[in-house]
């Protein structure tokens, strides 16, 4: 790591999750210069996203509030709802809606009365990797629902992908909604690049790019 993270000509470094049996994934990436850490999950920028400070910001957490902006969804006191608490989309995803003024609560495996919760949301974002676990009648009417949950499951001809929504009947509900595949996923890796841009951009003392 520190070969990378003293090479001039690496502007980004990401690990790919998971490791081998036996290798820390906090350790190794509590090891890379924050100022390259395009995934946004060293302990520095975690804590510069919390307290508001510029970092750089996890990048499915940064691709759902810029599809919420870019959809126009209103975002200042609206009640959104998280369902997930993990450090690469629950919490996250969590602190960039109460940064864009929205009033949050964060649901987990522990929580009770999930369904009830998640009727008081405009906004729901589901980050639980449970197949189509979010029904129709979890949904306020008019909520804008991001489902970023990825599963395979298994199809009489073979396997498919779905989301933790169950998209078909939540859709006749919802205001707007994300597909899977095709929502969440690709602004992920549209952010991961951005990540690498403004990285670049910064370690050389330049501007953040205007159109970012
Ligand atoms: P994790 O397994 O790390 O976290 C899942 C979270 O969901 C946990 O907080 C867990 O609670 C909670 N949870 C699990 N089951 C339930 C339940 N029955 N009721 C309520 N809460 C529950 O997953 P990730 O956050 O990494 O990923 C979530 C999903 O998003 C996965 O399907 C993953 O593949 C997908 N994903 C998609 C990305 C994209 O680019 N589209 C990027 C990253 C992830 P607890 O903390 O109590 O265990």
């Amino acid at each position: 790591m520190t070969t990378l993270n003293t090479d001039e000509r690496v502007d980004g470094i990401l690990v790919q999750l998971p490791l081998p049996a036996g290798v820390e994934p906090e350790a190794v990436i509590a090891a890379i210069d924050p100022a390259k850490d395009v995934d946004g999950f060293h302990p520095v920028n975690v804590g510069r996203l919390w307290s508001g400070d510029p970092g750089l910001v996890p990048c499915t957490p940064q691709g759902i509030l810029l599809l919420l902006r870019a959809s126009e969804v209103p975002l200042e006191g609206a009640e959104a709802v998280v369902l997930g608490r993990s450090g690469i989309v629950g919490r996250p995803v969590a602190a960039l809606l109460v940064a864009a003024d929205c009033t949050v609560t964060i649901v987990h495996s522990k929580s009770r009365d999930l369904s009830v919760i998640c009727r008081r949301a405009d906004i729901l974002v589901a980050a639980i990797g449970r197949p189509q676990m979010v029904k129709a009648d979890w949904l306020k009417p008019g909520a804008a629902v991001i489902d970023v949950g990825i599963n395979r499951v298994a199809t009489a001809d073979g396997a498919r992908l779905v989301g933790d929504v169950d998209f078909a009947a939540a859709r006749q509900v919802a205001g707007a909604i994300t597909p899977v595949p095709g929502g969440v996923g690709p602004m992920t890796i549209a952010c991961l690049l951005r990540n690498t841009l403004l990285a670049a951009c910064r370690r050389r003392g330049l501007p953040d790019p205007a159109s970012l």
